[in-house]
């Protein structure tokens, strides 16, 4: 990263990052989360660690998201209302598929109105759902350090391992053909109208999300540097 494209500050809010699968939610708000050096917290991945260590909610969880459903707001809202909690999220922490429904970003309001934080700052990834399917079965992530590659548009250097730690790379289950467009319905049907809803409310960025990561990560850190210090 250039210097002069180095945050100066602290991101002091909730950042959410609303956009279908596929559209490069979790690349972007890990690398976000990185430059401001505060927690990324995707319930994606939090319903990932559950499951694999099969504790009472993973278990739960499991077969819903197998099918490519969304979990129950009793099951994720105390889920993340325990992590929000915790002191690393002090000054700021970036959300990746949270929240995913209006119930849950009403929940999310009084929760951060509760702790002192500013109104969120909601970046909206636009991209065309032509180009989502081809993104999300070529997707692979180490199963180490979490990077994310596709097979298509990013391969790592060495087929199946990560360039950064040599991590075995993943093939998520949900990343199957036959369960994207379930995927895809839940989103069209149950997140997609948080567009509006943080549109009205005026908190919402659009990103074209649909060019390099190196361009949409530019616009994102331009936008968010933009906000910091306003209301
Ligand atoms: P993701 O990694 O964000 O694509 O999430 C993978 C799966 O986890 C989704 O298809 C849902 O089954 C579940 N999930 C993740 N976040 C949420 C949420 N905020 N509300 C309900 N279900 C969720």
């Amino acid at each position: 990263m250039a210097l002069e494209e180095r945050p100066v500050g602290k991101l002091d809010r909730a950042v959410i990052f609303l956009g279908p699968p596929g559209s490069g939610k979790g690349t972007q708000a890990k690398e976000l989360a990185r430059q401001y050096g505060v927690p990324h917290l995707s319930t994606g991945d939090m319903l990932r660690e559950h499951v694999s260590n099969g504790t009472p909610l993973g278990l739960k969880a499991k077969p819903i998201m197998e099918r490519g459903e969304l979990v129950p707001d009793s099951l994720v809202l105390k889920m993340v209302a325990d992590r929000i909690e915790r002191p690393d999220c002090e000054h700021g922490f970036v959300f990746d598929g949270f929240p995913r429904t209006v119930a849950q970003a009403k929940y999310l309001g009084e929760m951060l109105r509760r702790q002192g934080f500013k109104q969120p700052f909601v970046i909206h990834m636009v991209i065309p759902t032509s180009v989502l399917m081809k993104r999300l079965t070529g997707r692979r992530t180490c199963k180490q350090g979490g990077e994310i590659y596709n097979i298509y548009e990013r391969p790592p250097k060495v087929e199946g391992i990560c360039d950064n730690d040599g991590g075995e790379l993943l093939h998520r289950p949900d990343d199957r053909e036959e369960v994207v467009a379930p995927r895809l319905n839940a989103y069209e049907k149950l997140t997609a109208p948080l567009v509006q809803y943080y549109r009205r409310l005026g908190s919402l960025h659009d990103v074209d999300a649909n060019r390099s990561v190196e361009e949409v990560r530019r616009e994102i850190g331009q936008l968010v540097s933009a906000m910091r210090g306003t209301r």
